[in-house]
């Protein structure tokens, strides 16, 4: 390998073995003088490892040069992971192997390219393979089939500040969206997945890849990265665009209220209105550092004061409980910050009460940090033409005495054809409910404390 290094003359009496013996005894811990004697190495020799030749790597070759690789020689006790890694005696190229402390790549010019086409080839695969699931979407849905729910889902989706000359619809978490889909994260990724399971929405493969988990052919991994392409059919079998749609819903939408739409408007009422009011919870419940985690017991008792009072009214209830859990953990009577934020719920009930005996209310102001959704936004000044009843009334008593009057004045009729069917609410034994059912599958909806029951048939056994 002398071609490569030129020795030094202090050893060029010494053959290429007796060279790694020295090595090899010296890095076995015998002491540098006595073998500097041993073997007639001349001069005042301060380190007997800056004379010893570069070690030349028996196995390794350079994979761009085809040439050796060498490595300078290191002290004993050098660990592995401080030794210097081979290197090419013609380029820059580094042989790394996984004990070279942090560094995992070589950074030559020639290994930064190999490593570029190989992110580029793996990113145009996984292309591939979206393009592969989602291109051929399914036949468009008929407009007409779709629901109430849907429609303004859809309406919500569409209204997302792009220009709109695009085709596709920005994803849930585009910047330029100003409000969220609905007051939950959950709610709106329910939302928007079902509306994908049904064929309304159809995946855009220029979506993020990001959004799609790459190990398991690409599903969806995060729905609010997705961007979507509407699927909707306004004339049989064609898929209409997006401007036409935009259209045929706000037309529809802003026109009267459908009484189809019955179920579907009291549930997403009630729906928005919960959540618009647990995410408060947890806003204030934050402020304390406390993690709000009586989701269950808050959602039932929430649900129950939304029959007389408002959101508004419930943020005011919210507000006192946190305040009064806060004080409780503070002066030490707690079992701890979560049994403090559990009795939250309880609280509110206990206030609520209070506020309904001796007929007192007060309200409180939306906060910043529970923006209003373009769900609440579209049903409340689109739909019912009431900007702001979605806060400030309570939906139960605005059902009763403002919406089924105005626009649903047969549901007050005692001879509708549910009344032979008998059926009755689970919780309060109401017969004011809707029933609807598939093959499996009976769901009831109360108008009288919207809860909604479902019931599941007994499949028969065919032998
Ligand atoms: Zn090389
Ligand atoms: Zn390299
Ligand atoms: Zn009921």
């Amino acid at each position: 390998m002398s071609q490569y290094f030129t020795r030094a003359p202090e050893i060029s009496h010494l053959s290429d073995e007796q060279v790694e013996e020295i090595y090899e005894r010296y890095l076995n811990g015998e002491k540098s003088a006595a073998l500097v004697s041993e073997f007639n190495i001349p001069g005042n020799v301060h380190s007997l490892l800056r004379l010893l030749p570069p070690i030349i790597s028996k196995d390794l070759t350079c994979p761009y040069c085809e040439l050796p690789m060498w490595m300078r020689r290191y002290a004993k006790g050098t660990s592995a992971s401080l030794r210097h890694p081979f290197k090419c005696v013609s380029c820059e190229h580094l042989h790394i192997t996984s004990n070279h402390g942090r560094q995992r790549h070589c950074p030559c010019t020639e290994c930064y390219k190999v490593r570029q086409r190989e992110i580029a080839e793996q990113a145009n695969r996984e292309r591939l393979e979206l393009e592969k699931r989602y291109a051929t979407p399914s036949p468009p849905v008929p407009f007409a089939s779709l629901s109430f729910v849907q429609k303004l889902v859809l309406l919500a989706l569409l209204d997302d500040g792009s220009a709109a000359s695009k085709d596709s619809i920005e994803p849930l978490d585009a910047p330029s969206r100003t409000e969220p889909l609905s007051p939950g994260d959950r709610f709106s990724k329910e939302l928007v997945e079902s509306l994908h399971e049904q064929g309304v929405l159809s995946v855009d493969v220029q979506s993020d890849i990001r959004a799609f988990d790459r190990t398991s052919g690409c599903l969806i991994n995060n729905y609010f990265a997705v961007r979507w392409i509407p699927n909707v059919a306004l004339e049989p079998g064609v898929c209409c665009a997006r401007d036409e749609l935009f259209t045929a819903l706000y037309h529809e939408l802003s026109a009267n209220v459908q009484p189809v739409w019955k179920s579907e408007l009291y549930a997403l009422m009630f729906r928005l209105a919960r959540e618009e009011s647990l995410q408060y919870i947890h806003v204030l419940a934050n402020e304390v550092s406390f993690v709000f985690s009586a989701q269950g017991s808050a959602k039932t008792v929430i649900g129950q004061l939304l029959q007389n009072f408002s959101v508004s009214h419930i943020y005011y209830f919210a507000r006192l409980a946190v305040r009064n859990a806060a004080h409780f953990y503070a002066t030490g009577n707690s079992k701890g910050r979560t049994h403090a934020s559990n009795t939250i719920p309880r609280n509110m009930l206990r206030t609520s009460q209070d506020a309904l005996v001796r007929n007192w209310r007060k309200t409180a102001y939306r906060d910043s940090r529970v923006p209003q959704s373009a769900l609440q936004r579209l049903l409340y000044d689109v739909v019912l033409k009431d900007c702001g009843a979605g806060f400030a009334k309570s939906p139960g008593l605005y059902w009763r005495d403002e919406l089924v009057p105005k626009f649903f004045p047969g549901a007050m009729d005692r001879d509708s054809p549910q009344g032979h069917l008998q059926l009755f609410c689970r919780e309060c034994d109401s017969s004011n409910i809707d029933a609807s059912m598939d093959k499996l599958t009976v769901i009831t909806m109360c108008y009288d404390c919207a809860t909604l029951s479902k019931f599941q048939a007994i499949e028969d056994f065919v032998d």
